[in-house]
């Protein structure tokens, strides 16, 4: 079990849209962020309600114009999720964000530098008991001109890290902002550290979690496309979290950001640092034994199962009998593939053997009965009836396994269902 460095808690949210608690024992929170205007009203709305559906905890706008903000007045009353602003370069937005009903501010102390305005900004948010994220992203708060400066502060103590000057310049830049908030009493501060380098995004948050007890908003930003990026982010967000820091994540991917939401949350779950909902599908990933079309079912599956299944059963898509009882131990419901057959296992005891094209019905009706018997008190996830018995390669899937050991045929091919 990972043990989570414990940080200060702030709450995000209103009784109306429900809360979220950042830090603290809270779960690991999940965000995203719009890809659409927000001034386009209806379309924002319409990807909030579907971010929400999803399975986002927060969903954060960006409000570059004054029309931004004002839209804001009609999308949070239409909204059931946390609505974040990101503000950058104007201050007056986060005032205007504020005075809409926004749940949570993210300032960029690149580019909200100036100690009056940020002292305003602080005070609107603390009147209305708003927590504030501080964003020392790579990009942004990167002052090279200032680099002499920040190296003689702090750079012989990260002198012996690859990304030292960058870490020198996070830090301290990080020491002075929160300055600001300190002087001002308020310290509901959320803190992140993006870059689009995974190493830096290790070594930048490690670090600052050592020096302060603020929450920790992980993120790789500009990550790139969704399958490039999945691996850009998780790997780094991966080890943090695994190291117990971390409290909400963003991942980041240049494509619809429901994808953001669904991997961050698949993410969670392997780590278990959240509660899966829906179908914990495992499938084999094939070899020349296989003799269906695993590739389409357990694709198939998936979608299936995730609109009709609520709880966390694990289902395991096996493409034959010869490893597929032992990798399926522990899966509630299983499938092990014979030639063009499946046979189907519920809490190990076998309850079906259909042919290719009857697997997925089959496979779903004997889900969803189970998912009933667990609702009602019947059966328990996780728990086995019976050991599971292997089919008969022959007589049950057709698979042939043992008329090529003994040398009656050459191929698997070569055999019809039901062996003969
Ligand atoms: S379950 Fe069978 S088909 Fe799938 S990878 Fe393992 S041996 Fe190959």
């Amino acid at each position: 079990m990972i043990q989570r460095r414990k940080t200060r808690q702030v709450t995000v949210g209103d009784e109306r849209v429900g809360t979220v608690r950042i830090g603290g024992d809270a779960p690991v929170a999940v965000q995203t962020m719009t890809s659409g205007y927000t001034h386009a009203v209806d379309t924002c709305v319409a990807e909030i309600h579907k971010l929400t559906a999803a399975g986002a905890d927060l969903v954060r706008v960006a409000v570059p114009e004054r029309k931004d903000t004002e839209a804001l007045k009609e999308i949070i009353p239409q909204v059931q999720v946390p609505i974040v602003a990101d503000v950058h370069f104007h201050f007056q937005r986060a005032l205007e964000a504020i005075e809409a009903g926004v749940h949570k501010i993210r300032l960029n102390p690149g580019n909200i530098s100036d100690r009056n305005q940020v002292t305003e900004v602080i005070n609107a948010c603390k009147e209305r008991k708003l927590p504030i994220r501080i964003g020392v992203n790579e990009g942004s708060i990167i002052e090279r001109k200032d680099k002499q400066k920040r190296m003689k502060e702090l750079g012989g103590v990260f002198s012996n890290q690859k990304h030292g000057h960058f870490l020198a310049i996070m830090i301290t830049k990080l020491e002075e902002y929160l300055d600001i908030f300190y002087d001002n009493d308020f310290y509901d501060v959320v803190i992140s550290a993006k870059s689009p380098d995974p190493t830096l995004v290790i070594d930048a948050y490690m670090e600052i979690s050592k020096r302060f007890d603020h929450p920790l908003h992980l993120g790789v930003t500009h990550a790139g496309p969704r399958e490039t990026a999945m691996i850009r982010s998780c790997v780094p967000l991966g080890h943090l979290l695994a190291s117990g820091v971390g409290d909400t994540v963003r991942i980041s991917y240049a494509s619809d950001p429901k994808f953001e939401v669904e991997d961050a949350l698949e993410m969670l779950y392997c780590l278990g640092l959240r509660e899966r909902k829906g179908v914990d599908l495992i499938a084999c990933p094939t070899c020349g034994r296989i003799q269906v079309d695993l590739y389409t079912l357990v694709q198939d599956v998936r979608s299936k199962l995730a609109e009709a299944i609520e709880l966390p059963i694990k289902v395991a898509v096996m493409g034959c009998i010869v490893n597929g009882p032992g990798e399926a131990e522990g899966a509630d419901v299983a499938i092990f593939a014979g030639d063009r057959r499946g046979i189907i296992y519920v809490q190990g005891e076998r309850v079906a053997n259909v042919p290719e094209e009857q697997i997925l019905e089959t496979l779903l009706a004997e889900c969803k009965k189970f998912e009933a018997k667990v609702k009602s008190g019947e059966a328990k996830l996780g728990e086995k009836i019976v050991e599971i018995a292997p089919p008969d390669p022959i007589g049950e899937l057709g698979s042939g396994f043992d008329k090529i050991a003994s040398g009656q045929v050459d191929k698997l091919t070569d055999l019809t269902v039901g062996g003969e």
